[in-house]
């Protein structure tokens, strides 16, 4: 093997070693931080951030009115056709829905519908307990719909919680401020 080879091959291994090092360096740094296990839904609750998709809301307009006109652009656009709107003319020609209907146990939560709406009505919220034992629960109606809970203002830490098995909300949160929980994840 010639010198050039050899020097080469020595060169590789020292890299190697350093990547390797570096590898560990990480692991035992791990080893040695604040777990990064969240305590849900015991002690805390994630708070996501305002682009999550959770569970949709309907909006009101400054007036109180649903700002739904029901062009049903959305339950067209949809993929999984979980959404089914039955609009009505009121007195002055505006068009409302009689009835809203989204089954989320179909959904999958792509946001198109928030996205092709004209009208700015519909959005996915911050939402996201709301599982059921009964698939017909999960079909959520026009009411329903607007009295969920919106965007999150601000995402991205953990709250203090406290599991609630008798109540349909199981998670309640204690304080209204977190910490930030990803000061416990290290980044480069
Ligand atoms: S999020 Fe996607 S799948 Fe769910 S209702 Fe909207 S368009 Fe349909
Ligand atoms: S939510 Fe938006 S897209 Fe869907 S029917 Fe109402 S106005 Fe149209």
């Amino acid at each position: 093997m010639s010198r050039a080879l050899e020097r080469a091959g020595t060169w590789v291994g020292w890299a190697f070693f350093a990547d390797l090092g570096s590898a560990l360096a990480l692991t035992f740094g791990y080893m040695f931080s604040r777990p990064v296990t969240m305590q849900y839904p015991d002690k805390e609750k994630w708070v996501p951030y305002s682009r999550y998709r959770g569970h949709h809301f309907l909006k009101r307009d400054e007036a109180g009115e649903i700002k739904c006109v029901a062009c049903e652009l959305c339950a067209r656009i949809c993929p999984c056709d979980c959404i089914e709107v039955v609009p009505y003319e009121d007195e002055n020609g505006k068009r409302h829905p009689s009835k809203f209907e989204i089954d989320t146990a179909r959904c999958l939560f792509c946001g198109l519908c928030e996205d092709a709406c004209p009208a700015d009505a519909i959005a996915l919220g911050q939402q996201y307990e709301f599982s059921s034992f009964s698939s017909r629960d999960l079909v959520i109606g026009r009411d329903d719909l607007l009295a969920k809970p919106g965007k999150a203002a601000t995402g991205g830490s953990v709250v203090a919680a406290q599991l609630n098995t008798e109540k349909i909300v199981l998670v309640e949160t204690k304080e209204p401020r977190g910490y930030n929980w990803w000061r416990n994840i290290r980044r480069t």
